[in-house]
């Protein structure tokens, strides 16, 4: 989508450290991370939050999800992690374009405040 931070960080436009890539998701480090480990976990579609996952596009939860079990091996996050997605003004969400944070490599507290 025109004038999508994360679809311009998808095509390339925008720079990113790439943590993971497949045909349906795209990861990157979080440019202020809040953990050691912090990668952004984007679908390749734009979809614009938690709010507008249905049943057309679904599909693409699951393949986040999938994607998350493989970032967890490749980064040998044998100690844990945490996947949070931010969804509207209440939820603190910065950018629409749905993705998840995976963080890691420090005790989270819970709950997050
Ligand atoms: P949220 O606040 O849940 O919408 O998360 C948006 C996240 O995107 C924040 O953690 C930002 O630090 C991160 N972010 C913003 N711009 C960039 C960028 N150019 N590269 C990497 N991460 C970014
Ligand atoms: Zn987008």
């Amino acid at each position: 989508m025109k004038d999508c931070l994360f679809c311009k960080i998808i095509a390339g436009e925008i720079p990113s450290e790439k943590v993971y890539e497949n045909d349906d998701v795209f990861a990157f480090k979080d440019i202020s991370p809040q953990a050691p480990f912090h990668a952004v976990i984007v679908p390749k579609a734009h979809i614009g939050s938690a709010a507008e996952i249905n049943a057309e596009n679904s599909r693409y939860a699951a393949k986040i999800f999938e994607a998350v079990a493989e970032i967890a091996k490749e980064q040998k996050l044998d100690n844990g992690f945490r996947v949070v997605t931010n969804a509207g003004e209440d939820g603190g969400q910065t950018v629409g374009h749905l993705h998840f944070h995976m963080l890691a490599k420090r005790y989270l507290q819970w709950p997050p405040g």
